[in-house]
């Protein structure tokens, strides 16, 4: 465990992963071999690039996030709160202080309006932003942030495999395919995903020699198993979302068929296979 380490790039031994390059706290360059590089390195995940893997696709969306006292109204439940300019995730985290996750199409945020350079204050923009969704206006005092607004993305990575070509290398969590955080599974697919990672990487180890391509298909193949339903599901509802009317007419079936809410909360969760919410019967019913 080497902590203030930043990763820079892979190293290659002809095609094949062979290691990292790193650059250690006191700024030197340091070639760390390894039989096996997980890249685990988030949403702007440099083994991913480095390895030629990132793709982009729409919609490409960005959040601010903040830690605010006293929010009025807040009652120890989450809220989503869903409007025509992107989406609002609130959630109590103790103390009397809110967690506020702001989500905005990245083509919202203009420069102008939301500082330029480094360091710039998102703080007015921001709050100004949540008065415009009728469910939070009202709610919040700017002097009450406890925490700066953090800014991160834009979302809608994801990478073309999850194994590098050559061998030697391989991606779990939000650097092998980020989950729009609307449906808030990026944690159990990071975690499900290691277990599936360490899974294939303890077996590979055990035989000598280099870990080729062949020897890290079963994560590929595992990965596929578990996530492919659920990719689709976040991706209709993360499409869905960005879609008001649509969004109000399926809230309001959900309002009325508490079935099929359950069966969709169940299927993000985590806890209901999410093919069980692809049926075109249930997608049906959703809209009809
Ligand atoms: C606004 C927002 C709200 C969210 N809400 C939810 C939610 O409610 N529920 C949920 O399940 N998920 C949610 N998510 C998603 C969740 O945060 C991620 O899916 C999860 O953190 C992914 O874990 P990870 O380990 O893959 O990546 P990360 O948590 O991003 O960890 C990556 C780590 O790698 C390190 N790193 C990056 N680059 C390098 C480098 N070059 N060298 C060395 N280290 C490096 C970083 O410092 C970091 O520690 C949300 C995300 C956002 C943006």
């Amino acid at each position: 465990m080497r902590e203030g380490v930043a990763i820079e790039d892979v190293s290659r031994d002809v095609r094949a992963v062979s290691g990292v390059v790193a650059r250690t706290e006191r700024g030197m360059r340091e070639t760390v071999r390894a039989r096996v590089v997980i890249g685990a390195d988030g949403l702007r995940s440099v083994v991913a690039r480095r390895l030629g893997l990132r793709r982009t696709s729409p919609p490409r969306r960005i959040a601010f996030t903040a830690h605010v006292a006293d929010v009025a109204g807040v009652d120890g439940m989450g809220e989503l709160h869903v409007g025509r300019s992107g989406y609002v995730g609130m959630g109590p985290i103790g103390g009397g202080v809110t967690t506020v996750a702001l989500v905005v199409p990245l083509a919202r945020v203009r420069p102008g309006r939301w500082g330029r350079g480094r360091g710039r204050d998102y703080r007015t923009a921001w709050f100004a932003e949540l008065e415009r969704f009728p469910g939070l206006r009202g709610r919040f005092d700017p002097r009450r942030l406890v925490r700066e607004v953090l800014v991160t993305g834009p979302f809608a990575q994801w990478s073309r495999a999850s194994v590098a070509d050559g061998g030697g290398a391989l991606l779990v969590g939000d650097a092998a395919d980020f989950f729009d955080p609307f449906t808030g599974q990026g944690i159990y697919s990071a975690l499900r995903g290691a277990e599936l990672a360490a899974d294939t990487v303890a077996a590979a180890l055990r035989h000598g020699g280099p870990v080729g391509r062949a020897a890290l298909a079963p994560y590929r193949r595992a990965r596929r198993a578990a996530f492919a339903g659920k990719w689709v599901l976040e991706r209709l509802i993360g499409l869905g979302v960005g879609w008001p009317a649509l969004t109000e007419r399926v809230v309001a079936r959900l309002a009325r068929r508490p079935d099929l809410a359950d069966l969709l909360v169940g299927a993000t969760g985590n806890f209901v296979p999410a093919r069980a919410a692809l049926a075109p019967g249930v997608l049906a019913r959703l809209l009809w």
